[in-house]
């Protein structure tokens, strides 16, 4: 890799994009992309394409120019590179020869390229300065979409391990001597089958958690393995062994976002000017990318817990600028009802370690970001109907000091929050509804789920007198917690929508329930005065009800979920 037939091969994979695949002119929402687009705030100059002069860091101010961006794994060693000491001397020069191997690779191919510009996030960031962190970080969707192209160390292990590799040396498994008579002299020779088509989802690199978006965004990425160099744009994928896939679902296909979400950008963006029917089915198509590109995020590794938000920022910025659909806290802020639908999220509870708290708080509890742990999935992400019986209202979102180092956002609700789900079955009183640990359902319980629970945690009996045994026919829902770690206490329900539209005459039993929040009193100390609203909830789970005598005569009111 990195040899003069590598550098041949990605360069006619260059020339093929540029003159054929007008959608890899493309940015993620549809928005055409400048050939020289205004560069990211800092960028690598390679200065010289021959290497007779050492790199320099520059302040770009607002220049315009073609640079290659990184996509790569810092490794376990994590070295700071550019610091506020040492960013005057970058400036002047960059001392090449102890550059970690994976940024030198990057400078190289940038030279035998012709590109005059690379960026790599750990060099064109100060990594001491925090305030200039944050301020980049909101960007760096921008930087991998405008990129001329995107290099991703697919397979390295670290920064210091680099990614040009020698090809590795191909056995000759049959030769067989040209044709007697042939005017060529000479042998054929056959081999076995060498590695196809990368599936860029599925490399070493692809856990790391920045690389969703960096992938999500990018036009077109090289992705150097351990073998061979590929090619990724919106049209194909090919290999350097000459192994093509086609445009499948398995090819980065953001850019066919743009496409089918053209009733939310250009003059549409944000207006609600175009056609309803138009405007309702490119909502669906975002809110199900979305939905699928944080369940791909949601178990991806991350050096520090506290990048979980952070490190996909980029896309829901992306999203933002060219939707006007606000991203906050991780959820995409559509319009009702989609964004209450966004908030039925759940864990992937079947797995052995379960979801868990962090040890530091880094999104509100309504935020599928706030737990860390397996998948994260929609249970509306297929099934996203605007017909849905809504129960719960967003009012408005509060900005909350004290969430760490940030302010976060709290949501101020119109709706019920039902009282009375005691947590401990063996005192139960009259009325309440209690929780049973683990209690399988009966057969003919099956019937009465509004919709079916992804994993099943407690049911909610309803108790009959105060000596109450729990007859099974007095089931009136499931709970799921989100975490093992939460024990049920004293708990409350919020209806978020019904299960199901459309059918109330052919299932009355279970299109009469809802779908809601498991939520408990947040602590005094956690409602922060935001306002003069007395009630303050935490999720701690989700569920379902069935039937609405429960909820229909209780009296709606605000509170602020935190
Ligand atoms: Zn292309």
């Amino acid at each position: 890799m990195g040899s003069d037939d590598s550098i041949a091969c990605i360069r006619r994979w260059i020339s093929e994009c540029d003159s054929k695949h007008l959608t890899c002119r493309l940015g993620l929402v549809g928005d055409a992309i400048e050939v020289e687009p205004q560069m990211p705030t800092r960028v690598i100059d390679v200065t010289s394409f021959d290497g007779h002069q050492l790199p320099r860091l520059i302040d770009t101010r607002g220049l315009k120019g073609k640079y290659v961006a990184i996509s790569h794994s810092w490794g376990t060693v994590v070295e700071p590179y550019t610091t506020t000491k040492n960013l005057a001397s970058l400036k002047e020069s960059i001392d090449f020869e102890n550059m970690p191997k994976t940024f030198r690779d990057s400078v190289f191919i940038a030279r035998k390229l012709g590109v005059q510009y690379v960026w790599i996030d750990s060099v064109c960031i100060i990594q001491d300065d925090y305030e200039d962190w944050k301020r980049e970080a909101k960007t760096m969707g921008l930087v991998y979409e405008k990129a001329y192209l995107t290099i991703s160390a697919s397979d390295s292990s670290g920064d210091h391990a680099g990614f040009l590799t020698p090809n590795p040396s191909v056995e000759m498994d049959v030769s067989l001597p040209f044709q007697p008579g042939c005017p060529t002299s000479g042998h054929t020779y056959l081999r076995g089958q060498y590695t196809g088509v990368i599936d860029p989802r599925w490399t070493p690199i692809s856990r790391r958690g920045w690389v969703l978006q960096e992938r999500t965004l990018s036009r077109r990425i090289l992705h150097f393995d351990s073998t061979q160099v590929h090619w990724e744009c919106s049209q194909y994928r090919v290999s350097e062994s000459g192994a093509i896939e086609d445009t499948t679902s398995n090819v980065n296909t953001s850019y066919f976002l743009g496409q089918n979400i053209k009733p939310l950008t250009g003059q549409n963006r944000g207006s609600g000017s175009s056609n309803h029917a138009e405007r309702r089915k490119a909502l669906r198509t975002l809110y199900h990318f979305y939905a699928c590109k944080v369940h791909e995020f949601s178990d991806c590794k991350l050096t520090r817990s506290s990048d979980k938000l952070p490190a996909i920022l980029g896309l829901g910025n992306e999203i933002s600028r060219g939707t006007g659909i606000r991203c906050i806290e991780g959820h995409l802020f559509f319009e009702e009802p989609l964004f209450v639908y966004s908030l039925l999220w759940y864990t992937e509870m079947f797995s052995m370690e379960g979801s868990v708290i962090p040890d530091h708080v880094r999104a509100p509890s309504w935020s599928w970001a706030a737990m860390e742990g397996p998948r994260v999935f929609h249970l509306l992400g297929q099934d996203i109907e605007f017909e849905r019986r809504i129960f719960l209202k967003i009012k408005s979102v509060l900005e909350v000091e004290a969430l760490g180092s940030r302010p976060y956002s709290a949501l101020v609700c119109f709706g019920r929050a039902i009282a009375g789900i005691k947590g401990d079955p063996s005192r139960p009183s009259n009325g309440f509804l209690g929780l049973v640990d683990h209690m399988p359902l009966h057969q003919d319980d099956e019937q009465f789920q509004p919709l079916k629970p992804p994993t099943f945690s407690y049911q909610i009996l309803e108790a009959i007198d105060s000596k109450q045994h729990w007859p099974r026919r007095n089931v009136k829902g499931w709970v799921s917690f989100d975490s093992r770690e939460f024990k049920p206490n004293d708990v409350f329900f919020i209806p978020v929508c019904a299960p199901l539209v459309g059918q109330e005459d052919t299932h009355p039993e279970t299109t009469r329930g809802c779908l809601g929040l498991v939520v408990v009193k947040a602590h005094v100390s956690e409602q922060h005065e935001v306002s003069n609203i007395t009630n303050s909830f935490k999720r701690v789970g989700f569920g379902g009800l069935y039937g609405t005598s429960w909820f229909d005569q209780r009296n709606e009111e605000e509170f602020i979920l935190i």
